[in-house]
């Protein structure tokens, strides 16, 4: 009997997608294969800094930092250090 290539469990009927791959590794393949698809469009984005992939409203921890010492700088007079350890 043949196992899945991708996660090594014996494909027995009633799991086989085909010779060599079972349904949960077939469906991540799609699953993974849409959202690279969607990322090309540009309806999903993938943080270049951790590589988790956000839709077009969100948008990741890493960034979201950076966008609070960005609104900072620009917005007040006042260091972002003194902010920072401002108690
Ligand atoms: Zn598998
Ligand atoms: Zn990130």
């Amino acid at each position: 009997m043949n196992r899945c290539k991708n996660c090594n469990t014996l494909l027995t009927d009633d799991i086989a997608y085909s010779d060599q791959l079972c349904y949960p590794c077939e469906e991540e393949n799609m699953h993974n294969e849409y959202v690279e698809h969607l990322i090309e469009i540009g309806h999903l984005t993938q943080c270049e800094n951790c590589g988790n992939i956000w839709d077009g409203n969100a948008q990741c921890n890493c960034w979201t930092f950076d966008d609070i010492l960005e609104y900072i700088r620009s917005n007040s007079p006042i260091s972002v250090t003194e902010i920072l350890n401002y108690d």
